[in-house]
């Protein structure tokens, strides 16, 4: 019989994606004994309309450039495809259907996002529909305050850690640093860098 399907799930709004993404992919991969990783770049972020985000299909590309050499990297179009406001409650929901209900799915973030998450209103969705990967950088205290929703009546899920390095790379200073004509490589893979430079993304300072 096949064992049980373990799939990664990253999501993000990959504005560029970056080495801190891929490595927390890889070390996730690994350390979960996951079958794959999907990365899933965001549609519409409902939390993210605070600036300009390059569009979706510059995004989707980026991340397809940076994941097309590991076999067990793939890029999911589900939420670019899909119109409106981007819940990842409703993303995992798909994928539990995608996957089937056998498959045990794996949502890979930053313990801030994560931390951000669980303190949704509804964060008890996320129960038993998948496990939480909260990436942290090494020698730090995960602090993922799990237990904030101990005085509530709700199944809360399941949260797992797990130190990477790379975490002070980010996508708001690879942004930043072109604008500003400061070098961006060795942060992410030269092909991005080579996509940023080509399509002229991030050339413009935005608040
Ligand atoms: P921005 O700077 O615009 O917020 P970002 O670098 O945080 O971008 P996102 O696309 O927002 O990138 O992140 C997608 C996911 O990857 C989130 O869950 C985030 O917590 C996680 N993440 C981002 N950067 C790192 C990193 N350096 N190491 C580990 N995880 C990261
Ligand atoms: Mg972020």
């Amino acid at each position: 019989m096949r064992k049980t399907p373990r799939i990664g799930i990253m999501g993000g709004t990959f504005d560029p994606v970056h080495y801190g993404h891929l490595v927390t992919a890889e070390e996730a991969l690994v350390q979960f004994n996951l079958d794959k990783v999907v990365f899933v770049p965001t549609g519409r972020p409902v939390r993210k309309t605070h600036r300009h985000l390059s569009s979706a299909e510059d995004r989707y590309l980026m991340t397809v450039i940076a994941t097309a050499s590991n076999p067990d990297f793939e890029v999911s179009r589900i939420e670019i495809d899909r119109p409106g406001d981007t819940y990842t409650v409703d993303t995992m929901l798909a994928l539990r259907d995608l996957y089937g209900p056998r498959a045990e799915l794996f949502f890979i973030s930053g313990a801030d996002a994560v931390r951000e998450i669980l303190t949704w209103k509804n964060a008890d969705r996320f129960a038993g529909l998948c496990t939480f990967i909260a990436a942290t950088r090494p020698g730090y205290d995960a602090d993922l305050g799990t237990d904030g929703g101990a005085g509530r009546l709700v199944p809360v899920p399941a949260v797992e850690s797990m130190e990477v390095p790379a975490l002070a790379i980010s996508s708001s200073d690879i942004r930043d640093r072109v604008a500003a004509h400061r070098p961006i490589r060795y942060l992410l893979p030269e092909a991005v860098a080579a996509y940023i430079e080509k399509n002229g993304l991030y050339r413009e300072t935005v608040a």
